[in-house]
């Protein structure tokens, strides 16, 4: 049984190779990229954005938290070892880097010369890349958007062409790649613009919210020994602001240290972040106790110093059942009040755990695309801290939005590199240029090359953006018959052949990754007990017994594989059967009596069940770490708090279920070792109008034989890349005549519910309600493979996803 288990594992371990998973700081965002690149070389990137065919993006510190460095599918260049100095100029103040470098590594570079960066955030973990894409902002007095320091930068367009863009040479692709967040291309130097680094001298004083603007403009604003300035407003009351101003002076320095120590603990400012969010009275604490100590006495220190904050200083213990959080408003200065009295009642109202709000000032910004100071503003920057189950994510995107709304209304914008809860109506009232910025990009990138969720969320097909999918609307052609003699040719090249029966046999094993993925889905934001245990079993064994009536008769009987179907099927029944029962009784009484709230140990069992299926998409499901898994249940949840029992009853139950995995798992591994080697990695097929263009980067499709009728022999990876490869070879005029030796194979589709197949070729198999979304069916398709290209153009034109092709 375990050697039979085993061959499962083995096959599902093969279901994306090289796959990887890109999360920000939030940990909210897991994506999972078909590969990812780190470059040393600008010729590297030249190469990888060059011959890849597939979506190309970016990633730099990752900081940016709503998804902006990735996407599925993409291969994601990470810049962060591509993090040289390349030139420095002491005299004319100016350096020039290499995009995947920190602020901080340019500020140990220059501090011995006395200079220090002109504008940047807050802390200095960002790298310049990442920095430019978002045209960030600081404290700085006098300045604003990142842009106003920018000598030139050098990109990597989507061609693979390398452009020098700055204020006057391809001035273009200078406003639209600043500000950009990777839509235009890789960014791969700039050149920006140094200062002195002086001595600096903190003023720290309390007023009320409503002096706080005279108190600007008169003291502040035009005060050109101010070079760091911002206001802290008290959340709660919102009624009082600590404005903290840092001014030049010759006064020694009472911080001795030019940098911040790269190794400073913070435990004392994470618990003071700890206190303040969570504890009963933790703001007033703040404000009445912890603020008047850290801003008492004398403070002189370097500017290099107050520039080099660690986000350290920010990160809790764990993430797993709520992060900590950003946002940002930007207004014109007049609009002030309205918008603080705005943004209260909309925090107060939706009880957002509020930890700061942080006012900064910025000059108008010079021309960039997507410009977010579109006048001079003030800048609302919001610390807080959220839940991160699918509920709590959805309760953020309904204040978000108020929120939004309030900042357009006066003629503001909010900042593009948080959460993506703007709707399309909202992102195009805040950047009203957006158009021009997709028409420059249409025109610089016209197969959408470099994507992410950001722009994939508002960049749309049928306004000015190019397509994003992967299928083109080819011409449909008929496809030729095989002559009979390339047709015996091709069959005894070893490898070719596979049973055709397995396309069907394989699909129940795969149903066994997409119910996890849609248990995974269903526990954000409801509760385990509403899933539906048995319903799923039972559509196993359904879609099993269809695949078993269109093979009977038809294909010799396959033994092995029915037995192993057989295995996983009841070894799926038994542990839904089992988890049913029990959420189904004790599960839904614990629920109950706690009110029906989540406790933490649900948000980590649901977080726990999205790890399983982000980690069994990438490798084995047996190396998934139930152990850790289980540490974390214990290390990461508190032992008392809101609905005890629940709390109790779900630690000692996931612990049992963790606990009984890793066991079972671990038997799978040593079984799977000694009994199977390494799946095939390659899928052969014989196709037709494959053009040189067609191949061009296409780095795993190999020709392995050319017929003289034109038919070609491909070498196909399989799996997920085979699905992702065949779309784009379709899109590119192939059109398929053989794989493996067969002339049938089913496909799976997830597609509305009220559709119904009208495609002009194949059949359909067997159609299942999604059951934990009813708007949408799982539809099962045998598609005769010469029409294929015909069926796969067809699904895109209706924008609906191939969920896998079943390469036997
Ligand atoms: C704790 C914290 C504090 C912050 N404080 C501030 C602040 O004071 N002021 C402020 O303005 N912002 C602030 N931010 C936001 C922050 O500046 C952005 O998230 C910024 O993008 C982070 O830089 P990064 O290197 O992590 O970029 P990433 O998050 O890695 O990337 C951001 C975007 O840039 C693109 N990109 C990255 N590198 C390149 C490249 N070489 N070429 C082309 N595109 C590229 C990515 O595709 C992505 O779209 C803060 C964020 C956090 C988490």
């Amino acid at each position: 049984m375990a050697s039979l288990l085993a061959f499962c594992a083995v096959e599902s371990s093969a279901l994306a190779h090289g796959a990887a998973i890109v999360n920000d700081v939030t940990q909210i965002n897991p994506i999972v990229v078909d590969r990812v690149l780190a470059p040393t070389t600008i010729g590297e990137i030249v190469n990888a954005v060059r011959s890849h065919r597939g979506p190309v993006s970016i990633g730099g510190g990752r900081f940016s938290q709503g998804g902006q460095t990735a996407i599925e599918r993409a291969l994601q260049i990470d810049m962060r070892q591509f993090d040289d100095v390349v030139a420095f100029s002491k005299e004319r103040k100016e350096i020039t880097v290499q995009s995947g470098i920190t602020w901080r590594k340019i500020q140990e570079y220059i501090d011995p010369h006395d200079l220090s960066v002109q504008i940047m955030q807050t802390y200095a973990n960002f790298t310049v890349g990442g920095s430019l894409s978002v045209n960030v902002h600081g404290r700085y007095v006098g300045q604003g958007p990142l842009v106003l320091s920018v000598r030139s930068i050098r990109i990597v367009l989507a061609d693979g062409t390398l452009v020098e863009a700055s204020p006057t040479k391809n001035s273009e692709i200078f406003y639209g790649a600043i500000g950009g967040y990777g839509a235009m291309g890789v960014i791969v130097e700039a050149t920006l613009g140094l200062t002195d680094d002086v001595r600096v001298e903190r003023r720290s004083l309390i007023m009320p919210v409503s002096a706080y603007r005279g108190f600007f403009s008169e003291n502040i604003r035009d005060n050109s020994d101010v070079i760091f300035h911002n206001a802290d407003i008290y959340p709660g009351a919102f009624d009082t602001v600590r404005a903290t101003s840092y001014l030049k002076t010759e006064k020694p320095v009472t911080v001795e240290s030019r940098l911040m120590p790269e190794d400073k603990g913070y435990w004392v400012d994470r618990m003071a972040f700890r206190i303040i969010s969570e504890w009963p009275g933790g703001r007033a604490f703040r404000q009445h106790v912890l603020d008047p100590i850290v801003f008492r006495g004398e403070r002189v220190e370097w500017r290099n110093y107050e520039a080099s904050y660690d986000v350290r200083e920010l990160e809790p213990v764990t993430r797993r059942t709520s992060t900590y959080a950003l946002q940002e408003y930007f207004v014109p200065l007049d609009r002030f009040e309205e918008f603080v009295r705005a943004m209260a009642e909309i925090l107060n109202r939706h009880e957002v755990n509020t930890i700061n709000v942080s006012i900064r000032h910025a000059m108008q910004d010079p021309g960039t695309l997507l410009a977010w100071a579109k006048t001079e503003v003030f800048a609302f920057v919001l610390y807080y801290k959220q839940g991160t189950t699918g509920a709590d994510r959805e309760a953020v995107g309904v204040w978000t939005r108020e929120l939004i709304d309030a900042a357009t209304a006066l003629g503001g914008a909010y900042y593009l590199p948080y959460q993506i809860h703007a709707t399309e109506r909202q992102f195009r009232a805040a950047y009203p240029h957006a158009d021009a910025f997709f028409a420059l990009k249409a025109k610089l990138d016209p197969t959408n090359k470099f994507r992410n969720k950001l722009w994939d969320a508002y960049c749309k097909r049928g306004s000015v953006c190019p397509p994003t999918r992967p299928v083109a609307k080819a011409s449909i052609q008929q496809v030729p018959p095989i002559a009979p003699r390339i047709a015996t040719a091709v069959q005894s090249v070893p490898g070719y052949k596979r049973d055709e029966v397995q396309t069907y046999l394989t699909l129940p094993e795969w149903l066994l990754v997409y119910y996890p993925g849609d248990y995974a889905r269903f526990l954000k934001n409801r509760p385990a007990s509403g899933f539906p245990y048995f319903g799923s079993i039972g559509q196993f064994w359904s879609c099993y017994w269809d695949t078993y009536r269109a093979t009977r008769g038809k294909y010799p009987f396959n033994w092995g594989y029915h037995v192993m179907v057989l295995v996983i099927g009841s070894s799926y029944t038994v542990e839904n059967g089992i988890k049913g029962a029990y959420e189904n009784t004790v599960g839904r009484l614990t629920e109950w009596l706690a009110g029906h709230a989540i406790t933490q140990e649900d948000a980590l069992a649901a977080d726990v069940a999205q790890d399983y299926v982000d980690f069994i998409r990438v490798e084995p499901w047996y190396e998934f770490s139930f152990i850790r898994a289980l540490k974390q249940l214990w290390a990461e949840t508190d032992l008392f708090g809101p609905g005890l029992l629940r709390k109790w009853e779900r630690k000692l139950s996931l612990s049992a279920e963790y606990l009984v995995k890793a066991q079972y798992a671990m038997l799978i591994k040593i079984a799977s070792k000694a009994a199977y080697g390494d799946a095939e990695t390659e899928t052969l097929a014989l196709a037709g109008n494959v053009t040189t263009g067609a191949l061009e980067g296409e780095a795993k499709v190999k020709v392995l034989e050319r017929f003289e009728d034109g038919s070609v022999l491909l070498s196909l990876p399989r799996y997920e890349e085979f699905r992702d490869t065949l779309q784009r070879l379709v899109g590119k005029g192939v059109q398929l005549r053989e794989i493996a030796g067969n002339d049938e194979i089913l496909m799976t589709s997830v597609v509305p519910a009220t559709w119904n197949y009208d495609l002009t070729a194949g059949s359909v198999l067997f159609e299942k309600p999604v059951l934990t979304d009813p708007r949408h069916k799982r539809l099962a398709v045998l598609a005769p493979v010469q029409s294929l290209h015909r069926i796969l153009i067809e699904l895109a034109d209706r924008e609906f996803e191939v969920e896998h092709i079943y390469d036997y």
